[in-house]
């Protein structure tokens, strides 16, 4: 692996001092970035000169623009109208959301982009890639759908990238993921991009990429770094609603994704919530598009104060500007822990991470304490006595700001 690639990125601080085409440089100024995180410093000479790589960076550290700035300002042909690069995404939410940065990328340069996903119009998509997209951002079933109807030709692919690697062989892909790759050019860049690298997205890379080369960034500190973890255990006979109902009282926490283990339970605990008088809404995949895009401007607007969603829901989607993530459920596996916690503290800012663990999901806080060295600082349910002097606080701070 190449750590020292990650140690010691590029020494441009700026984009000014990467060399990229002013259209390029134009659209990122557009866009208010004006450094380049280490991933995408890391990685762009790499892509450029044609290197197939495996990428891990944790979430919220700018991946995305790390393929995609070398794939619009130097590996898309302009004058080519034909699809050259397939990137893969895990859910709908995600091929909205990459699709939508590359178009903000490649805005001066007129790159040609379509997302393609399940629970969409198959015409409208036929349509669309008809129409001379150079680039398309798709779920591996409808990519796989389009490729096997001939909507969709591979012949001209140039590069594959599989962004969230690790999610899309934890949701069950990885055949999806082979017959996609059977049916293109065996010429090709391959860029994989993953929040963990686990053995199964190693042998994946080592069998379809050739050469590869290995990028790892904070490997050994995922999802730790300016993220603050607290877990309450809770004992035996207390209700899980009542426990975090006194726990939100208590830490008062200004925003949060609160993660449930079942779609269900996410309706439930926002039902409830409401009920408590707080201003929660959710969102799981049985919700209809337009509910689902509803609750997400909300959120992405900042006028939702919990947002209580499943991983899948909440898979990808940008919830950087929440200050904490909760664990209403703890999750069944370690990354899933990493990626729902990797939802805070992005770009610099900290963030705070509390999960409420029964006694049977003790087992699992053990496995990522193991896995990860992740060390959640154990705190005890508030007393009536602690949520006395909470009240007393927040009547000391109502006179304060009066
Ligand atoms: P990842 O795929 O690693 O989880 P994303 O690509 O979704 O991360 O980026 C996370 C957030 O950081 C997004 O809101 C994105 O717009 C923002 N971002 C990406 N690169 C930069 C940058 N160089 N400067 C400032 N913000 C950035
Ligand atoms: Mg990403």
């Amino acid at each position: 692996m190449t750590e020292a690639a990650a140690a010691h990125p590029s020494p441009a601080t700026t984009f000014d001092a990467l060399e990229l085409s002013e259209d390029v440089r134009k659209a990122i100024t557009d866009m208010g970035y004006s450094t380049p995180t280490p991933v995408q410093a890391a990685v762009l000479d790499p892509i450029r000169r044609g290197k197939s790589i495996v990428v891990q960076a944790r979430t919220g550290t700018g991946k995305t623009a790390a393929f995609g700035l070398p794939i619009i300002d130097s590996l898309i042909r302009k004058g080519q109208p034909e699809l050259q690069a397939l990137i893969l995404v895990p859910t709908r939410e995600l091929a909205l959301q990459v699709a939508g940065e590359l178009e903000k990328l490649g805005k001066y340069r007129g790159t040609k982009i379509a997302a393609v996903y399940g629970g969409a119009s198959m015409e409208r998509q036929v349509a669309e890639l008809a129409g001379g997209a150079q680039i398309v951002v798709g779920t591996p079933g409808r990519v796989l759908d389009h490729l096997r109807r001939g909507t969709m030709a591979p012949k001209s692919i140039r590069i594959f990238v599989l962004d969230e690697a690790d999610e899309m062989l934890s949701m069950g892909f990885a055949k999806e993921l082979n017959a996609i790759i059977e049916l293109l050019p065996k010429e090709r860049q391959g860029l994989y991009f993953s929040a963990t690298i686990a053995p199964d997205i190693e042998r994946l890379a080592n069998r379809h990429l050739r050469d590869p080369e290995y990028v790892t960034l904070s490997s050994d500190q995922i999802g730790a770094l300016e993220i603050s973890h607290y877990v309450y255990v809770l004992r035996g006979g207390l209700d899980r609603r009542e426990a975090l109902a006194k726990i939100i009282e208590v830490e008062d926490p200004e925003s949060a994704v609160v993660f449930c283990n079942t779609r269900d339970e996410t309706e439930r605990l926002a039902e409830f919530l409401k009920r408590r008088g707080y201003d929660a809404d959710w969102l799981n995949g049985d919700l209809e598009q337009r509910e689902r895009e509803r609750v997400m401007s909300k959120t992405r607007e900042g006028k939702l104060r919990f947002l209580v969603a499943t991983d899948v829901a909440a898979r990808g989607i940008d919830i950087s500007h929440l200050t904490h993530v909760i664990n209403a459920d703890f999750p069944e596996n370690p990354e899933s822990y990493v990626h729902r916690t990797g939802r805070t503290g992005r770009a610099g800012r900290t963030g705070t991470a509390i999960s409420l663990v029964g006694p049977r999901e003790v087992g699992s806080l053990y496995l990522l304490r193991l896995t990860y060295k992740i060390r959640p600082f154990e705190k005890d349910l508030p007393s009536a006595g602690d949520l006395k002097t909470r009240e007393e606080a927040d009547l000391v701070q109502f006179f304060v700001d009066a």
